[in-house]
């Protein structure tokens, strides 16, 4: 299976560095973020090392996904949360620190004041269907 030995969440799948671990099973690791945005904040990485969500294969990324709900129900439970964010930052722009995908589970209450609502911009007209013949000329082309 891929590793990078720089990489911690490599070190920590390997035990080389220890983690306050939740669940594990044959392709997915999930485990407390040691600096929570919220009680209970958890990371969800799969086994093998990738840095980018766009380098992983389907069938590794529907692994990654499956365990979402049934760890979603865990955090609810366990931290009385009302909801949860799911999120995932591919490249330093998009503020990925730690170059292993994971994925975020955060714990939401009501007046936590973590915030979630990012400035929403609006298309001029033609832009829209312009963009949406983009990424469909793209997908064809790439649909894997
Ligand atoms: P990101 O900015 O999306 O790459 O998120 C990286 C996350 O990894 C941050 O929320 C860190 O707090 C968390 N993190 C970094 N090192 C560790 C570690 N050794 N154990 C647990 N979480 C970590
Ligand atoms: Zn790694």
């Amino acid at each position: 299976m891929a590793r990078d030995s720089n990489c911690i969440f490599c070190k920590i799948i390997a035990a080389e560095v220890p983690a306050a671990v939740v669940y594990e099973d044959d392709s997915i690791l999930a485990f407390l973020d040691i600096g929570p945005l919220a009680d209970g904040h958890l990371l969800v990485i799969p086994l093998e090392h990738y840095t980018r969500l766009t380098d992983v294969p389907p069938e590794r990324c529907a692994q990654m996904a499956s365990v979402l709900p049934f760890l979603g129900r865990a955090v609810l439970e366990v931290t009385k949360s009302e909801g949860f964010n799911v999120l995932l930052n591919q490249g330093a722009v998009a503020g990925q620190a730690v170059p292993h995908i994971h994925f975020h589970i955060i714990p939401r209450r009501k007046d936590d004041q973590l915030g979630y609502r990012w400035k929403a911009g609006k298309y001029p007209e033609g832009r829209a269907s312009q963009l949406a013949a983009a990424y469909q000329a793209a997908l064809a082309h790439h649909a894997s």
